[in-house]
C-alpha cells in the first residue's frame, strides 16, 4: 500500500571540516527512519560545495549547485569554513549566507531544547528561536543599500539597519504558526525604547498579526531583559524577533540548552528549507570521527517535518519524530560524544542511533 508514501528529491551539501562526517551520517539516519516509518523513499542529490568544490568546480558555491537547488523542495547544508577558502574565494557573505539569500530563506527556525543524558544550564529550556534572516542590522543582507555599514569620514563608521512590514509581517506568521502547534504563545523581542523606528515597527506589525491568531498569547520583552530572563529560566515558548538580536539570543539558548554540537535549525521561505547545524565546520576536530552528529541530525528532522506538513505526508512527520527519540534514547543510554563528555565516536554514535531508528515500529 503506498498511500501516503512520498517520492522525494533533496539536495546534500556536505561542506568542509566535520560537514564531510556529519552530513553522510545524517544521510544515512533519514533513510533508516523513512525506511522504518513507510514514509517512502528520498533521493539525495549530492551538490558541490565548500572547499572541495574549489577544487573540482572552482568555486565554493557552483553555478551548477545553485540551479539544482532552485528545483528543490530542501536540503540538508553542512557547516562550511569560509575563513580558509584562497583569499579569491573568501567572500564578505558566506555561502550560507548566499543561499539564503538567492532562494530568500527568510525564517530562521533554532529550537532549544536539552536532551536527557546530555549536561545542560537550563534542563527544562524549550523553547524556539525564530530569527529574521533578511535584514535588521546585518550590512551583508541589507536589501537597500548593499552594504548597511559606510563610513562618512576615516574617523566615523555608521550602519543602517532596514526593516520592512513586509519582512515582519511573514516572519510574524510563521511565528505564530509555530506557535499553534506548539503551547500558544509568542513574545516578540524588541528594543523599542531605544529603536522605536526599526524595532518598533518589527513589534507593531507582530502585534498586527497577533490578531489573525486569536488563540495564541501574545508578549513583548526588550531584547537584554530577555538575555537575563533566558539564563534565569523564565518560561516561553515562541521567541519571534529580528536578525540580529535572533543571532545573539539563539547562541545564548543553545549553549543554555547543552553543547553547541546538539542546536539544531532550519531555514525556510514558503516554497523551500533548508537544514544547518547551528555550530561551524569545527576544523579542531575534523576528519577525526569526533564530531558531534546531533545537531545535523534533529536539523534533518525538521526538515522532514517541514516537508511532511508541505505535502500532506504524515508519515514522513513519524519518520522524523524516530530520528528524535532514536537521539533521545541514544543519550539518554549515556551514549555521547566527546563534546559531551562521553566516549563515542561520532561512527559509533550514529551505529547507536541506526539500530534504535529501526528497532521500533
Ligand atoms: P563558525 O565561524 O563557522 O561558526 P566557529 O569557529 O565559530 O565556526 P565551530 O566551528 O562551531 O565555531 O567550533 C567551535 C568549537 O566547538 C570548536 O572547538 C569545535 O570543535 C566545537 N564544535 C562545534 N561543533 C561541534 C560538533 N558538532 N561536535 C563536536 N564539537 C563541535
Ligand atoms: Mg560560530
Amino acid at each position: 500500500d503506498d498511500e501516503g508514501m512520498v517520492d522525494l528529491s533533496l539536495g546534500v551539501l556536505e561542506g568542509d571540516g566535520i560537514g564531510r562526517e556529519i552530513v553522510p551520517a545524517t544521510v544515512r539516519v533519514v533513510d533508516a527512519a523513512m525506511r522504518a516509518t513507510s514514509a517512502g523513499a528520498i533521493t539525495w542529490q549530492k551538490l558541490p560545495f565548500g572547499a572541495s568544490a574549489i577544487q573540482t568546480h572552482g568555486s565554493p558555491l557552483p553555478p551548477e549547485t545553485q540551479d539544482a537547488l532552485s528545483d528543490l523542495p530542501g536540503w540538508l547544508l553542512g557547516p562550511h569554513d569560509n575563513a580558509s577558502y584562497p583569499a579569491e574565494f573568501r567572500t564578505m557573505t558566506a555561502p550560507g549566507g548566499t543561499i539564503r539569500k538567492r532562494y530568500g530563506l527568510y525564517a530562521n527556525i533554532r529550537p532549544a531544547v536539552a536532551l536527557p543524558g546530555v549536561r545542560s544550564v537550563r534542563p527544562d529550556i524549550d523553547v524556539v528561536i525564530v530569527r529574521e534572516n533578511t535584514e535588521g542590522f546585518y550590512a551583508d543582507r541589507n536589501m537597500f543599500t548593499g552594504s548597511g555599514e559606510f563610513m562618512p569620514t576615516k574617523d566615523v563608521a555608521m550602519a543602517v539597519a532596514v526593516v520592512t512590514r513586509e519582512a515582519c509581517t511573514r516572519i510574524a506568521r510563521t511565528a505564530f504558526t509555530l506557535a499553534r502547534q506548539r503551547r500558544n504563545r509568542v513574545t516578540v523581542v524588541h528594543k523599542a525604547n531605544v529603536l522605536p523606528l526599526t524595532t518598533g515597527l518589527f513589534l507593531e506589525t507582530c502585534r498586527e498579526v497577533g490578531h489573525e491568531f486569536p488563540g495564541v498569547r501574545i508578549d513583548d520583552v526588550h531584547v537584554d531583559a530577555m538575555a537575563a530572563h533566558l539564563v534565569r529560566g523564565g518560561d516561553y515558548d515562541v521567541i519571534v524577533t529580528e536578525n540580529m538580536f535572533g543571532d545573539i539570543l539563539s547562541d545564548l539558548a543553545g549553549e543554555l540548552s547543552g553543547s553547541l554540537g546538539i542546536a539544531a535549525s532550519l531555514n525556510t521561505s514558503e516554497t523551500q528549507a533548508m537544514a544547518q547545524a547551528a555550530h561551524g565546520a569545527a576544523p579542531d576536530i575534523a576528519g577525526r570521527n569526533r564530531a558531534n552528529p546531533i545537531a545535523m541530525f534533529m536539523s534533518a528532522a525538521m526538515l522532514l517535518d517541514w516537508l511532511a506538513q508541505r505535502e500532506g505526508a504524515a508519515q514522513m512527520g513519524r519518520a522524523a519524530q524516530r530520528i528524535r527519540r532514536a537521539v533521545t534514547a541514544t543519550t539518554t543510554a549515556g551514549i555521547a560524544t566527546s563534546d559531551l563528555g562521553g566516549l563515542a565516536s561520532t561512527s559509533e554514535f550514529t551505529e547507536n542511533v541506526l539500530a534504535r531508528v529501526a528497532r521500533w515500529s
